[in-house]
């Protein structure tokens, strides 16, 4: 009997009629005799609203209080799913994520999951039941509940797909597959039939939000294959796999934008040993993820002193500059410079590895756009730059057409 985890994004449950849409599918393999797991995300809409909530009560709510009052949109679709399923007579239950057996380490909102007993998944699979799990969210070994960081119903799918050997991992969404850009911002983005994970893994983490970046990662790390398609139609989606030989014939697989990035700059930084440990250890104890890192040559005359900028996800920003702001005295930087005023472009693919003539290509596409760049990093299988936001989706289609055709 074929196990078969599937998951269904926001937009997929967004309403009772979707919500009953889903139920009609999931009733469907259940009639093949598969043993059939859901993952379900919050309703779309539901995770913003609760986090604005909480901003509008204070600034910076303590994460555990945010874990709590966030699980709470995973766990009202659950039991909808739940009972759209009954109401069409097919027997399934809810779980939250503690009740399918996720544990995670207590890092709060960005919860890692470390392990999985699924033990209930298992004995409700054997008699017979369609398991309806709430994605995003575990618990830790002391009972506390978390989050898994913005998207992480991805994750829960994914793990759960690897911790009950599956043998078809299906994530639902609202597009019909990973494309070479975001199709609702660029029309001319073509469907990917298969992508390595490493592919999907940069686009992901670079801002193609069709997948969250650690579910790849997990995916890739225990070998999980999995098919990202659409809710709203029997269309054949993009399957997410390891890199084959063929794969490697294509320069630049896709193109990514991440409006989700902000900038901090450390101004007239003293130049000595020391000082960039002090600052991004501090970052780090503060779990904030910092993404590029910039610092410029010394400058003036006197005391040697650097530029210094790094990009952090949007959320943290206020956090990280706490941070900094309060290492200025013992450091003595002049000032700090913080902005939400920027995106992050990004070109990938495996052929990178063995073409050149990518980056010339692409800084020439942004000149011709009148882009000014501001940061640039680069790895084997992608380049990076940090531009001004308001110019993000014109160089982006730009891009796109110049690497993969308008
Ligand atoms: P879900 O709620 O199902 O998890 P998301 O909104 O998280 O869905 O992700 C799906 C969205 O990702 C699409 O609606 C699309 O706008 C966006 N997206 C960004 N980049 C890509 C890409 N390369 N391919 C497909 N979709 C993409
Ligand atoms: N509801 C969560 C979010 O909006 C998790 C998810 O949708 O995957 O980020
Ligand atoms: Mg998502």
């Amino acid at each position: 009997m074929p196990l078969i985890v599937q998951k269904y994004g926001g937009t997929s449950v967004g309403n009772p009629q979707r919500i009953k849409n889903v139920a009609g599918r999931i009733a469907g393999y259940h009639a093949r005799g598969d043993k059939i797991v859901v993952v379900v995300s919050a309703m779309s809409g539901v995770t913003d609203n609760l986090i604005k909530l909480a901003r509008e009560i204070m600034p910076l709510p303590d994460e555990r209080e945010m874990d709590v009052l966030l699980s709470t949109g995973e766990q009202t679709t659950i039991a909808l799913t739940a009972i759209a399923l009954h109401s069409i007579g097919v027997p399934a239950v809810s779980l939250t994520g503690a009740q399918a057996g996720i544990v995670t380490d207590g890092v709060h909102t960005k919860a890692k999951i470390q392990n999985i007993t699924p033990r209930s998944v298992h004995e409700l699979l054997n008699r017979g039941k369609v398991v309806i799990v709430a994605g995003f969210q575990g618990e830790t070994p002391d009972g506390q509940v978390t989050t898994l960081g913005r998207g992480g119903s991805d994750l829960t799918a994914i793990a759960l797909a690897a911790a009950l050997k599956a043998d078809l991992c299906q994530i639902y969404t609202d597009v019909d597959g990973v494309y070479t850009t975001d199709p609702r911002i660029v029309p001319s983005a073509k469907k990917l039939q298969e992508i390595s994970y490493d592919e999907m893994l940069e686009l992901a983490s670079l801002g193609a939000k069709v997948m969250q970046s650690r579910s790849v990662e997990f995916a890739k790390k225990f070998g999980v294959i999995f098919e990202v398609r659409s809710s709203l139609n029997e269309n054949p989606g993009t399957l997410v796999k390891e890199e084959t030989k063929s794969m490697e014939g294509i320069v630049v697989r896709g193109v990514a934008l991440d409006k989700n990035q902000a900038k901090i700059t450390l101004v007239a930084v003293p130049d000595k040993p020391g000082v960039a440990a002090r600052i991004f250890k501090a970052v780090g104890d503060a779990v904030v993820n910092v993404d590029m890192i910039v610092q410029n040559i010394s400058h003036g005359a006197g005391t040697p002193a650097t530029d210094l900028s790094f990009t952090v996800d949007k959320p943290d920003l206020l956090k990280a500059r706490k941070v900094i702001e309060g290492l200025q005295k013992e450091i003595g930087f002049r000032e700090v410079i913080a902005t939400e005023n920027i995106a992050k472009l990004s070109l990938v693919g495996v052929g990178m590895k063995s073409h050149t003539g990518v980056a010339g290509k692409l800084f020439e596409t942004l000149a011709n756009e009148g882009v000014n760049i501001e940061m640039i990093s680069t790895s084997e299988i992608k380049i990076s730059i940090i531009i001004e936001l308001s110019k993000g989706e014109q160089a982006m289609k730009a891009v796109h057409a110049a690497f993969l055709g308008a």
